[in-house]
């Protein structure tokens, strides 16, 4: 089987409501949606969704370097996905987010070829994942309100957006845990806002609140910092700005500096490099979380796929798809709450509309 087009196509996906977080407030998500053609008539579908801050691409980058990559990927064989990273790797360091979209357009054309759901082709055999949903940061109040509303949509776990002022921050998780009561999981992601001293100083608060798992409180080249918080907050702690590769995995292990490391297909380049961090920590003991950056239902679905394959994938935080406004990319899934059920359908399984019919149907 052999590549013959890869087309990059961009689509500006809004938010339902702005989501704050600690360093940068987002309102829509352009993406693009990669489009593989091949030899044998299967077409495949990833899709790049850069967050500048994060990845440090943006979508200019995906589509210059989409070409480029485009040019030297014509002709391989897309379930060869070993060449096809060591090709993309060899003309350019980073720009992970075209990588991922042309990664996840490849394994949806491997597992469409082989007739299975992509959760399947991975090895795996169930296809429930169980995802929080996201708070992003607001007053108090507000915030609470918030998780009113989403526990009423039978949201069992949710994730708080905190990283400001710690007695804020304090105040925030109180007032969710007096709204939705004991049952609810809470975790918290600080996006790097805070020092290490504060981190230690709100813990407490946290885990006062019932709070199980505290998200990248310091900056992403703070290793030492996560560790020494690990060791004295009694917390689980997890890294996520910190760890892009198996390489950032291999060394946040061996300094025992975090116990979850949350995996983003956007940071690794796709479900290889995805493969290959699942791997290293489970080797060390880590467990993993798999989140996103705000990807489509397609590129949401491609994460679903890995957690429902790979075991060491215990937690999930794939709530794009409840929290993005977007029609275009559709099906792939059922879901209640956050506990979805992958189709049975091969590949990725869902569809995608073609912008000649995305134009129709906004017309109308
Ligand atoms: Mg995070």
């Amino acid at each position: 089987m052999r590549i013959t087009d890869i087309g990059l196509e961009v689509r500006r996906f809004r938010f339902e409501e702005p989501m704050k977080v600690a360093f940068a407030t987002i309102t829509d998500m352009p993406v693009c949606i990669v489009k593989i053609d091949t030899d044998e008539g299967i077409t495949g579908y990833g899709e790049a969704a850069p967050l500048a801050f994060v990845t440090g691409d943006n979508l200019e980058t995906v589509l210059s370097v989409g070409a480029e990559l485009r040019q030297a990927l014509l002709g391989l064989d897309p379930r060869a996905i070993g060449t096809i990273h060591r090709v993309m790797d060899g003309l350019y360091h980073g720009n992970t987010a075209i990588k991922a979209g042309i990664d996840i357009a490849c394994y949806d054309i491997a597992a469409r070829a082989a007739g299975a759901p992509l959760y399947r082709h991975l090895g795996g055999d169930d296809p429930h994942v169980h995802s929080d949903v996201t708070i992003g940061i607001d007053t108090p109040e507000r915030m609470a309100e918030k998780a009113k509303e989403w526990v009423a949509k039978d949201f069992e776990i949710l994730k708080v957006k905190l990283g400001e002022d710690i007695r804020t921050d304090a105040e925030r998780i109180r007032a969710i845990r007096e709204a939705v009561g004991g049952s609810v999981r809470l975790r918290i992601d600080a996006n790097q806002g805070w020092t290490v001293k504060e981190t230690l100083r709100i813990c407490p608060e946290l885990d006062r609140w019932g709070v199980d798992l505290v998200e990248q409180p310091v900056p992403h080249w703070d290793f030492d910092g996560l560790r020494e918080i690990r060791e004295r907050s009694g917390l689980l702690i997890a890294a996520d700005e910190s760890c892009h590769d198996m390489h950032d995995a291999m060394r946040l292990a061996s300094m025992r500096a975090v116990d979850v490391i949350n995996i983003k297909l956007m940071k690794s380049s796709g479900i290889y490099g995805a493969l290959k961090i699942a791997a290293v920590c489970e080797a060390a003991g880590l467990r993993c979380m798999i989140g996103c950056m705000g990807e489509s239902t397609l590129g949401n679905l491609a994460g679903m796929h890995l957690a429902a394959a790979l075991d060491v994938i215990q937690e999930v935080d794939l709530d794009a798809v409840y929290i993005l406004k977007q029609e275009e990319v559709y099906g792939g899934y059922d879901h209640r709450g956050g506990r979805a059920v992958l189709w049975e359908t091969p590949g990725i399984g869902c569809s995608v509309r073609e912008p000649a019919d995305a134009a129709a149907s906004e017309a109308h």
